[in-house]
């Protein structure tokens, strides 16, 4: 495995981190508040498997898998020397609505882990909106005080807003580590390579958390992008491709995999382990540019995200909605645009709240007829993948 440096921290984590929210599944069964359907000694097996080969990053969330991620990973860390391992969970903020709140979660979360403390507690998916909201419960006195107790040893937060959002947060406070979805495709999506290099530069280190878009990027491959791929002569899977061009990045610090099968635990070891800042060569990072240009060109709305539109007085945050809508269009079948749209987006920012009073309209450089592609939004992401 290779290491790299967390940030102004000096900490060393391993190039690859184990995100503990796609364990394999219990042929046939479903994750409910009542019943784990998570494989519990395959992933483990996995678990341990991954520490023996260096990944000693475990990431999980009260909410993953439907509340099972934690109390699994807490079962293997039973098995690993725990002063050899850096554990991550994350605060349902969502969950806090007086200030003791916070204090409550957090032991919850403790006793489902088996563990006294927390290598890094994160304020899971903020957003400009609930970032307020938590702060003026008292989080950050509530993370000071957990860190003087020894319950946790650092703190951070993870992202899922829009570019504007990002860079208020990591000024707010004292943080040590981000986590930001980042990939080849998402690089002026939430927070972007804008963001990450601003996180980067405060001393942050930023994780990386979706490298492979839940699987976009290496499954579900578009048309054309393959055998954009296949040109280059020592072939490489398109999810080598996509996590070395993450790795080859300086400002990443590490890069986070939810993996669901041993052979991906197995494959992305080896991808990690021949990884390296500046890596990939001119004529690979020209390959890797040509990739993004084709996956551009599948968008369905030639929008720029130059924000010019904005600000919407009925709220509509619409680039964001036109970049997720051209996520749809570049992973036909993938449900994460969706997901998002429906899940991580305030109401209040989605196309549906446009009141088509049209005072976007002229000023976009585009000349998009913003709210007639505000509906088409509405009506790809606002129902669930069938
Ligand atoms: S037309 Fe819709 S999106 Fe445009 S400014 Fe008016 S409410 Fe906002
Ligand atoms: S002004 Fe037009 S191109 Fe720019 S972000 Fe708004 S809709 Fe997109």
């Amino acid at each position: 495995m290779k290491y790299r440096t967390l940030g102004k921290s000096g900490i060393k984590v391993p190039a690859l981190g184990f995100g503990c929210m796609r364990f394999p599944l219990v042929s046939g069964r479903k994750n409910s508040k009542r019943r784990c359907a998570v494989d519990i000694p395959e992933a483990v097996r996995m678990m341990h498997y991954a520490f023996e080969h260096g990944v000693n990053y475990f990431d999980s969330a009260w909410g993953y898998h439907m509340g099972w991620s934690e109390p699994v990973l807490g079962k293997a860390l039973a098995g690993l020397p725990r002063d050899k391992v850096m554990v991550t969970t994350k605060s349902p903020v969502w969950l806090a609505k007086k200030p003791g709140d916070f204090r409550r979660l957090l032991s919850t979360q403790l006793r489902r882990l088996h563990t006294g403390y927390l290598d890094f507690y994160l304020l899971h998916a903020l957003n400009a909106k609930s970032f307020e909201r938590v702060r003026q419960l008292g989080v950050l006195d509530f993370l000071e005080s957990a860190m003087r107790e020894g319950r946790i040893r650092h703190t951070g937060f993870s992202f899922h807003d829009g570019p504007a959002a990002f860079k208020p947060i990591v000024d707010a406070y004292n943080w040590t580590t981000c986590q930001i979805q980042y990939n080849l495709v998402d690089t002026h999506h939430q927070a972007g390579q804008a963001g990450l290099r601003h996180a980067a530069k405060k001393g942050l280190g930023v994780i990386v958390m979706e490298p492979l878009r839940g699987g976009d990027l290496a499954g579900r491959i578009a048309p054309g992008i393959k055998a954009l791929w296949d040109e280059y002569p020592g072939r490489r899977t398109p999810a080598e491709w996509a996590l070395r061009w993450l790795w080859h990045q300086p400002e990443v610090s590490m890069v986070l995999s939810g993996m669901s099968t041993m052979q991906q635990v197995k494959d992305n070891i080896r991808y990690a382990g021949r990884s390296r800042i500046g890596a990939l060569s001119k004529d690979e990072l020209a390959l890797a540019s040509r990739v993004q240009r084709a996956y551009r060109k599948l968008r369905g709305i030639p929008c720029t995200g130059c924000a010019y539109c904005m600000p919407c007085p009925a709220g509509v945050a619409i680039p964001r909605n036109f970049s997720l809508y051209n996520d749809w269009c570049m992973f036909p079948g993938s449900d994460q645009a969706r997901l998002e749209y429906r899940t991580w987006m305030d109401a209040a920012n989605r196309a549906s709240a446009c009141k088509e009073c049209g005072q976007c309209v002229p000023k976009c450089p585009q000349q998009l007829a913003i709210p007639e592609l505000l509906k088409k939004v509405q009506a790809a992401l606002a129902r669930p993948s069938p």
